[in-house]
């Protein structure tokens, strides 16, 4: 008998699981002013992961849900989170936990995590540092975390489609 995935379970030990790691030991808040929090004139958010509504049952005040056009597994809509430049930090999204990495798969290949090029000119780290420069607990709790989407269904399409999205993006820059 297939097994349905208890969501709220699932993001809930995700969310513990990158609760108290931070890309470097030290606030890299202080270097940036907290760019990738900063509000702009632009709807600008992040993507939640298939599935990840089910945090956000009680919208808190501070956060937008939007519908948005790009869309996995042939057609499943991915929804954006927006905040006002301050959340609580208990609830934010799996996205915001784990920038400015990124996980990236194609389809019958190993997973990698790597820095988040949409974040390149917008965060100092994404764009000087490399993964391998960040504190190693907070890589591999990363790494630990997309690999367990990796092995649901739904989640492990959704980053196919993002790793589509990224190679979109690379050919840009
Ligand atoms: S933009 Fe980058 S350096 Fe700045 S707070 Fe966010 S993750 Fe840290
Ligand atoms: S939800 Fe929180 S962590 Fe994410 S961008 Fe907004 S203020 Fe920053």
């Amino acid at each position: 008998m297939k097994q349905t995935l208890d969501k709220k379970a699932f993001y809930t030990r995700l969310y513990k699981m990158l609760e108290n790691v931070t890309p470097l030991t030290a606030d890299c808040g202080g270097l940036c002013d907290c760019a990738c929090c900063a509000v702009t004139d632009e709807i600008t958010g992040m993507y939640l992961f298939p599935g990840e509504k089910v945090m956000y049952e009680l919208l808190p005040k501070w956060a937008k849900l939007y519908d948005i056009d790009f869309t996995y597994d042939n057609g499943k809509e991915v929804e954006l989170i927006t905040c006002i430049g301050t959340c609580d930090r208990k609830l934010r999204p799996l996205s915001c936990r784990i920038f400015p990495l990124v996980p990236y798969a194609k389809r019958g290949e190993k997973l990698q995590v790597l820095m988040d090029i949409r974040g390149r000119g917008l965060c100092p780290l994404a764009t000087a540092m490399r993964t391998q420069d960040l504190d190693p607990l907070f890589v591999k709790r990363v790494t630990l975390a997309m690999s367990m989407c990796m092995k649901v269904r739904e989640t492990r399409e959704f980053i196919y489609s993002l790793s589509e999205l990224l190679d979109d993006i690379n050919m840009v820059f």
